[in-house]
């Protein structure tokens, strides 16, 4: 939200209306014309091993942590392939932001998966694996759109459609644990479509 918000400063603090020629409301018509013209940066994420975010904005540098304190693993803030950083919290000067930070998948320098989006792959897997009710073909297949569904493309709504019809065969548990490992991966369209 913007620092400027109109709602916030329509009343000022002793009650009384402003007026379109109040010091405040210029000044934040001024702010929001500078904004206009300035693009804001993006600050650099820590994240862990197995994607739990530890900052959207590691410049601040009392938020970062050398291993995460949910699962203990080692945190990064760059690709481990190509070096390039991992984009965090988008700043914009004069702008309080509250935009939601949301961990990629894949590297948008280089294009591999990160860390933890092939471990969650990995866990899908094994859990398909171990399910009894699904032939070799399906497992074969359901595996193929996990794929798909992470990499949210054209392929995605058909993938929704098999991982669920999937999912619904390989029965309750393995189903629950396939939604935890890779609920924070996948698209809001594919989220919705499989789990509304
Ligand atoms: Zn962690
Ligand atoms: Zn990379």
């Amino acid at each position: 939200m913007s620092f400027c918000s109109f709602n916030q400063h329509r009343h000022r603090a002793d009650g009384t209306r402003n007026t379109a020629t109040s010091p405040m409301l210029s000044r934040c018509t001024q702010l929001l014309k500078r904004q206009n013209i300035r693009m804001g940066t993006y600050d650099t994420a820590q994240i862990c091993l197995n994607g739990h975010v530890i900052t959207s904005s590691s410049s601040y540098g009392e938020l970062r942590k050398n291993f995460c304190p949910k699962c203990g693993e080692k945190t990064i803030m760059s690709c481990q392939q190509c070096n390039s950083r991992i984009k965090g919290h988008y700043h914009v000067e004069g702008v309080i932001g509250f935009s939601s930070f949301h961990v990629p998948s894949f590297c948008d320098n280089c294009g591999q998966p990160y860390p933890w989006t092939d471990r969650s792959k990995k866990a899908a897997y094994d859990l398909i694996h171990f399910s009894e009710s699904l032939t070799l073909d399906e497992k074969h297949d359901l595996n193929n759109s996990i794929d798909d569904l992470l990499k949210d493309s054209a392929n995605s709504n058909l993938a929704g459609l098999k991982f669920k019809k999937y999912a619904a065969k390989a029965g309750k548990e393995v189903a629950n644990g396939l939604k935890d490992v890779l609920i924070d991966l996948v698209s809001e369209t594919a989220k919705k479509a499989i789990w509304g």
